[in-house]
């Protein structure tokens, strides 16, 4: 008995092989505790594979490599005609973004949906991958499954957080086999419960760093960047460049149209900042009306293109109201920093917002930008108003 002890006792002995368990094997057999024990270990290797796709997924820092890396390890155990990943970039926003691919690859899918509302209900009480059929079934709303059930999809992932639905993630049917067998849907419930948390811990973080009402980002990671970007400029012969923005006289837009109509204003012009700004660029809600634009490597004749782009859209904006609401114009302050430049992050502010306050006191709706040849601020550059402003009442 002892020896059988000792022998237990060491690791690295195969289980198995171990003298008492040969003794008793066919028993054990026969009571099915040799098959219990290699499915188990199965099981444990399974999950072991699991675990390490879910780290691989886990690890990425964009949705986009998440969504392929999701793709790749799918496509490794089956090829799914299609997957497709919706979800709201902007909280509180019904916008949503569609991403799918077919054979490992980025492809354009026959989707149109504006909201994925009518899933959350269901999703909140039933937080699992589900078969879309029966999802139709039990949600009861043909117009709202309608696209997706055209679409030929077969399970439905939801992207659930502390504000609701996020997203859902797609999957159509098998390429090449009939269904999909229970140990597949077992693994794929597994897998897409890590890529939902790592899209929703993404989305978090995203979300963070951003204005809720605009959709652009905060002052705090606007400041952020902005010290990342004086730092790499003082060791960098490319300037860089900011534009301050404020709504002209927007106190007596609110107080003549309500305050609702001056939030649908500030929405729309944050489209209009963002749509004419690159990648790269950090356009901001800086607090209240005013809003800036971080613009890396970029020269003063640049920015100025830029911010007069801003100001003649800004002007033209129709803002879809229930009654006809006047032009709502901006006043812009540019300033261009480079090595030669003192780059703290305040002196950088404080110029583009002696070339702001330039522009309102010439009359509003206009560019400047910060002059470094005079000692004071001054107005090198001064656009003219492209459209006349309409009296505010
Ligand atoms: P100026 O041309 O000199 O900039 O005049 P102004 O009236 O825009 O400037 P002021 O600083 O007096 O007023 C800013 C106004 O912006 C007051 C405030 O009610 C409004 N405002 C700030 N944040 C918001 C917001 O989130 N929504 C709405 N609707 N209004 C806002
Ligand atoms: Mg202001
Ligand atoms: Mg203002």
């Amino acid at each position: 008995m002892e020896e059988y002890l000792n022998d237990a006792q060491t690791d690295d002995v195969n289980f198995l092989e171990r003298p008492i368990i040969k003794e008793y094997y066919e028993l054990l057999t026969d009571i099915g505790v040799i098959d219990h024990l290699k499915s188990l270990n199965r099981e444990i290797r399974d999950f072991k594979s699991l675990l390490v796709r879910g780290l691989e997924i886990f690890n990425r820092d964009s949705i986009d490599d998440i969504m392929s890396a999701t793709v790749h390890q799918i496509s490794d155990q089956f090829l799914p005609s299609f997957i497709a990943f919706l979800w709201k970039p902007i909280q509180n926003r019904e916008d949503i973004t569609i991403r799918a691919y077919k054979n490992y690859k980025p492809v354009d899918i026959d989707l149109h949906v504006d909201c994925i509302t009518p899933f959350e209900a269901f999703f909140k009480k039933y937080p699992k991958p589900i078969n879309f059929e029966l999802l139709a079934f039990q949600l009861g709303n043909d117009e709202a499954v309608k696209p997706y059930l055209e679409l030929n999809t077969e399970i439905a992932v939801p992207i659930l957080g502390p504000f609701g639905l996020y997203g859902i993630i797609l999957i159509g049917p098998k390429t090449y086999k009939e269904g999909y067998s229970r140990e597949e849907l077992f693994f794929f419930q597994q897998l897409m419960c890590f890529v939902s948390q790592a899209i929703k811990n993404l989305l978090h973080y995203d979300h963070s760093l951003r204005d809720v009402k605009t959709g652009l980002y905060n002052h705090g990671f606007f400041i952020t960047r902005l010290n990342e970007e004086a730092y790499r400029t003082r060791r960098s012969t490319h300037p860089s460049s900011i534009i301050v923005i404020d709504v002209d006289k927007f106190k007596t837009f609110n107080d003549t149209y309500g305050h609702l109509a001056g939030d649908k204003v500030l929405e729309m012009l944050a489209h209009v900042i963002k749509k004419n700004v690159r990648e790269d660029d950090i356009p901001s809600r800086f607090g209240g009306e005013e809003f800036t634009v971080l613009l890396p490597n970029t020269d003063d004749s640049t920015a100025w293109n830029i911010a007069e782009r801003l100001r003649i859209e800004a002007a033209e904006m129709k803002v879809p109201w229930s009654d006809p609401l006047p032009q709502v114009t901006i006043s812009v302050g540019i300033y261009t920093f480079d090595h030669k430049t003192p780059t703290d992050v305040s002196n950088i502010i404080r110029r583009a917002d002696e070339a702001l306050y330039i522009s309102k006191r010439k009359g509003r709706n206009r560019c400047t930008t910060w002059d470094p040849t005079k000692k004071e601020t001054a107005d090198k550059t001064q656009s003219q108003p492209y459209i006349p402003i309409v009296e505010m009442l």
